[in-house]
């Protein structure tokens, strides 16, 4: 059985995508098999991948409307060693289809049912919403990877998203919690980010990982090369606080 995760923060632009990619490629480097699920319709975790969203024969679309299983809807991210189930702007509209169907919620649980003797992790990269599609992804999962930024209105939003991950869990889905708060685009020069840094550790204990992932400019052009951070440029700081992630998850599950 693989871990399931969620990368999941509904505030846009906060590094969810580069977490669920780089991690991918740095957990398949450790000879992980890797699956990334792009819940997202904006589709950037698959065109990062190097996968052309336009051209998908299949994606998680047909898979959340039970018109695909996912083994014959995965594409394949070559330079990151991982698998990709792919999304694209039709995603938006399961949205709207999904509300009147049976198990609407569930789809992406029932859906990765049948694939996993394939893999150790399957990572879900998911929109910048407390969606329906959002809600799929929590329901599918063990837990929830929170990547953030150490800014002011940084501990309010996560309140949000803590009191949904709690709801999912009494209501839906027994097995959910938080794995850990990732730090993203952490800047140490500034006093503010080693302010808020602290606040989380004072909150949130161990659940905040000690991998620091710093902001560094590799990790942002990497995406139009089609290619994960960690692939892009190895020697970089950001590939490397990368791989250094998926360590000290690998070491977590471990202890777990
Ligand atoms: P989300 O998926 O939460 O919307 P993204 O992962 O797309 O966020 O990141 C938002 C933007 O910030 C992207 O342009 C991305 O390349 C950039 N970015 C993410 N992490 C870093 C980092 N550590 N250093 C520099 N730029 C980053
Ligand atoms: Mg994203």
């Amino acid at each position: 059985m693989p871990r399931i995760f969620c990368i999941a923060n509904q505030k846009g632009g906060v590094g969810k995508t580069t977490t669920t990619l780089n991690l991918a490629a740095g957990l398949a480097q450790l000879g992980q098999r890797v699956l990334v699920v792009d819940l997202d319709p904006q589709g950037n975790a698959t065109m990062g991948s190097g996968v052309d969203k336009r051209a998908l024969a299949l994606s998680i679309y047909d898979v959340l409307l039970e018109a695909a299983g996912v083994a014959d809807a995965r594409t394949r991210c070559a330079s990151g060693g991982y698998d990709v189930l792919g999304a694209n702007r039709e995603l938006a509209g399961a949205e709207v289809e999904l509300v009147t169907l049976d198990r609407r919620d569930q789809r992406l649980r029932d859906a990765l049912m049948s694939v996993t003797s394939d893999y150790d992790f399957v990572l879900i990269d998911c929109p910048p919403s407390l969606s329906l599609l959002t809600l799929n992804g929590l329901c599918a999962a063990h837990g929830v990877i929170v990547p953030m930024q150490c800014e002011y209105f940084a501990l309010e939003g996560l309140s949000d998203l803590v009191n949904t991950i709690k709801q999912v869990h009494a209501n839906l889905n027994r097995q959910l919690q938080v794995i850990g708060l990732l730090r993203v685009m952490f800047d140490a020069r500034i006093t503010l980010q080693n302010q808020v840094s602290e606040q989380l550790k004072a909150h949130f204990g161990d659940k905040v990982f000690d991998t620091v992932i710093p902001r560094n400019v590799r990790l942002a052009e990497a995406p139009s090369y089609g290619q994960p951070g960690v692939v892009f440029d190895p020697g970089a700081k950001g590939a490397q606080a990368f791989v250094a992630f998926a360590r000290e998850l690998l070491q977590r599950m471990e202890k777990a």
